[in-house]
């Protein structure tokens, strides 16, 4: 509508519009219940009407064998990066991590603590723009699980197919792909995201996870991290953030009613094409450094051959209700989140404005 602005955030990020209204008319007083969603007890049977459905429609979307277990999980992707390790290791086993960006990395230095990880590759030197060839990676042979960061946020590489691990389980940060497109949950033994880019607002994580995996963590887990105790409780062994679970519920709906993820992923591929098309168009004036087969269709990041006409770009942007273009503070340039609710007219109107633009500086 006129009173919204393109959000080219990295998270939290663009809702879907008629996922706010249907939040706005149910604020107050959600389905006759008298209140609202934020005032409802957790074991009450609204809330858990609300939790069951957001649990079922995701099982819907993703395909998940009945064999996995849903959780919705408080503290952030990050708190996951030392709870998959004290959950599924013991302190002296080895793990593998192919390291293609900065939240990667950030996983593979969290579980130093807990475990033995290694880098069996990393695109640090190479300011993290590819995928190595899966053939050739040195996998450890006792490696418990291979972890990989489906879609780097702040370097938009994206794995279009995923690696096989010689030896245990794949795991996967889908923080920032999440939900954008279908994938096969039985090549992962856990996939785990933060909601606040794809889904819902922040404060809520999902963890999807086989289930003979779980009830082995580390005796020193805390409590809120041992994924047995949520599974056994459904994710309600203590107060759940209900509000943030309810808005994820509504996306779900939403991204059903739009005819599933392949339909969605079919969206996310048309947007992308015409903003990278457009960057690779500019004869060099837009730059994306990724390299072409694994840039992402959800966070894409590109520089100005003048960078000194960076700070113009994004505060131009900004007048025409196009925000948050900025780069990550680590890179720099720009970056563009377009997330599954970005809509087209707003990477149209972006590629509109990086023509105009670059007519007037070139
Ligand atoms: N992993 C990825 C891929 C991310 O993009 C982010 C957040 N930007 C995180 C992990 C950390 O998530 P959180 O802030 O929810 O802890």
């Amino acid at each position: 509508s006129q009173d919204r602005v393109f959000n080219f955030a990295a998270g939290p990020a663009t809702l879907p519009e008629n996922v706010l209204l249907k939040a706005q008319s149910e604020l107050y007083n959600w389905r006759g219940s008298g209140m609202s969603v934020m005032e409802m007890s957790h074991r009450g049977k609204e809330f858990l009407s609300i939790i069951q459905k957001a649990e079922a429609d995701l099982r819907t979307l993703l395909n998940i064998p009945s064999e996995y277990a849903v959780l919705f999980l408080q503290g952030g992707a990050t708190t996951q990066f030392a709870a998959i390790p004290l959950n599924v290791l013991k302190p002296e086993d080895p793990v593998d991590y192919l390291v293609t960006g900065s939240w990667g990395d950030k996983a593979f230095k969290e579980a130093q603590k807990f475990c033995k990880p290694k880098v069996i590759w990393s695109g640090k030197s190479e300011k993290y723009t590819r995928i190595p060839a899966f053939e050739g990676l040195e996998q450890s042979s006792d490696a418990k699980y291979l972890h990989i960061c489906a879609n780097e946020t702040i370097h938009g590489v994206e794995f279009k197919d995923y690696p096989t691990p010689k030896n245990g389980i794949l795991v996967a940060d889908m923080s920032s792909n999440f939900c954008s497109k279908p994938v096969d949950v039985s090549k992962f033994g856990i996939i785990y995201a933060g909601a606040q880019k794809n889904v819902g607002p922040s404060g809520v994580t999902i963890v999807i996870i086989r289930k003979d995996l779980i009830g082995n963590a580390q005796e020193i887990t805390p409590i809120m991290l041992d994924y047995k105790i949520h599974a056994e409780n459904n994710s309600l062994y203590n107060t759940p953030p209900c509000y943030c679970i309810y808005m994820c519920g509504l996306v779900f709906e939403d991204l059903l009613e739009q005819g599933g993820l392949v339909e969605v992923e079919k969206k996310n591929e048309k947007k992308a094409k015409i903003l990278y098309d457009a960057i690779d168009e500019s004869n060099g004036f837009f730059r994306c450094p990724v390299e072409k087969s694994v840039r992402s269709l959800m966070n894409v990041p590109f520089t100005l051959e003048k960078p000194e006409l960076e700070a113009d770009f994004v505060k131009e942007a900004a007048k025409e209700k196009m925000i948050q273009l900025k780069g990550h503070r680590s890179v720099g340039g720009m970056r563009a989140s377009i997330y599954n609710a970005m809509p087209l007219a707003g990477v149209e109107n972006l590629v509109a404005f990086m023509k105009d633009f670059q007519a007037r500086h070139a």
